[in-house]
């Protein structure tokens, strides 16, 4: 194990058996070690600074049907809600007085927000705040689109990829979504020039090690510049509704094996991981996160956003907090900073 974990320090790298060894056979005391490694190479690239992006959850009215999201189309129970043009620009008017420069803007896969619309919002944020960045999470796209959406401004992209393993990709998602497509789609973001984030959910349904060893090596190879991991949380509305949450404690521990393998990723603290662990965000960062996304959306849709059960929406997590979160990260060692937070690139 010890040999395993200097090997991924030195190498960046690991077979996929070695990745799976790493998590099947992981203890306190190796979670421990591959922690304090995480959050020495963190520190290595971005000192104590931790990024805060401000989301906004646009919609949650989808075409899609993935099995474990609770604004699945399907989801009759699901009350649905878009935010309009002044909406979103309100959120970033907030958000910035409270010292967000990234402004996230995250929905469902809705016709409603087109390339038109969004090229529109895009352009009249980054006119406004020319000094913030917009990221993207609004799901497949095609090429063209991608690209008129970066031209109008968006500076990146977040399409978690879900799992790197196709037979298991399509025993989370419908017949009308494919594996192929969504790595197609990453593929293409990265050409247009965003920064772009893949990710996957721990412990999702039929998930096995050897999937999740596949999620790393996929992280090696693509070399995103942002990757989002959180446990799978079942949603009552959903044909998951009965399977386990996936654990926290192991999602940690990859946060630390994925930046060790890329020092200079951006990775969040997700939210999930706050829904699933009391603290779960200060572990996050603790294991080698150093981005979280606290919520501005308005607060009367907030709950509406539900993509999985009991999902935080009041509190540390939510903007308006900002100052109750800074505390709880200053509590263990970090510090939120008022920056857009890209990328460093090597020699910054
Ligand atoms: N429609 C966009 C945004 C999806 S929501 C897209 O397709 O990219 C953002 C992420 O939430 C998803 O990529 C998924 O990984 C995560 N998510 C959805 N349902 C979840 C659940 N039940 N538990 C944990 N995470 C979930």
């Amino acid at each position: 194990m010890f040999e395993l974990v200097e090997k991924l320090e030195k190498q960046r790298s690991l077979t996929l058996a070695e990745y799976e060894y790493l998590l099947e056979n992981r203890t306190d005391e190796i979670a421990g070690i591959l922690a304090q490694k995480a959050r020495q190479a963190r520190e290595a690239v971005y000192g104590k600074a931790v990024y805060i992006r401000g989301l906004i959850e646009v919609g949650n009215i989808c075409k899609n049907d993935c099995l474990y999201c609770g604004i699945r189309g399907s989801n009759k129970d699901c009350e649905r809600y878009r935010l309009t043009e002044n909406d979103i620009l309100s959120c970033c008017d907030n958000g910035y007085k409270l010292g967000f420069r990234t402004f996230v803007m995250q929905g469902g896969e809705d016709a409603y927000f087109n390339d038109d619309f969004m090229c529109g919002v895009i352009s009249k944020i980054k006119s406004k705040y020319p000094d913030c960045a917009v990221t993207l999470s609004l799901g497949e796209k095609s090429y063209e689109s991608y690209k008129r959406l970066f031209d109008a401004g968006a500076d990146r992209y977040l399409l978690r990829h879900e799992t790197a393993d196709k037979e298991h990709y399509e025993k989370l998602h419908p017949e009308s979504m494919s594996y192929e497509n969504r790595m197609e789609c990453l593929k293409n973001l990265k050409e247009i020039g965003y920064q772009t984030g893949c990710g996957f959910m721990v412990g999702s349904p039929y998930q096995t090690y050897a999937n999740l060893s596949k999620d790393l090596k996929f992280v090696e190879e693509f070399k995103p510049q942002m990757c989002g991991v959180g446990p799978f949380i079942p949603h009552k509305a959903t044909p998951f509704k009965d399977y386990p949450a996936g654990s926290a404690e192991l999602t940690c521990y990859i946060l630390s094996i994925i930046r060790l393998i890329q020092p200079r990723i951006l990775l969040p603290a997700t939210t999930a991981l706050g829904t699933a662990l009391q603290d779960g965000r200060e572990k996050g960062l603790l294991s080698g996160a150093n981005v979280v996304m606290p919520n501005l959306s308005p607060v009367e849709q907030r709950k509406k956003y539900e993509l999985y059960n009991n999902k935080l929406n009041t509190g540390a997590e939510a903007a308006e907090a900002v100052k109750a979160l800074a505390k709880k990260i200053e509590s263990v060692g970090y510090f939120i900073v008022t920056d857009r937070g890209d990328i460093k690139k090597e020699g910054n």
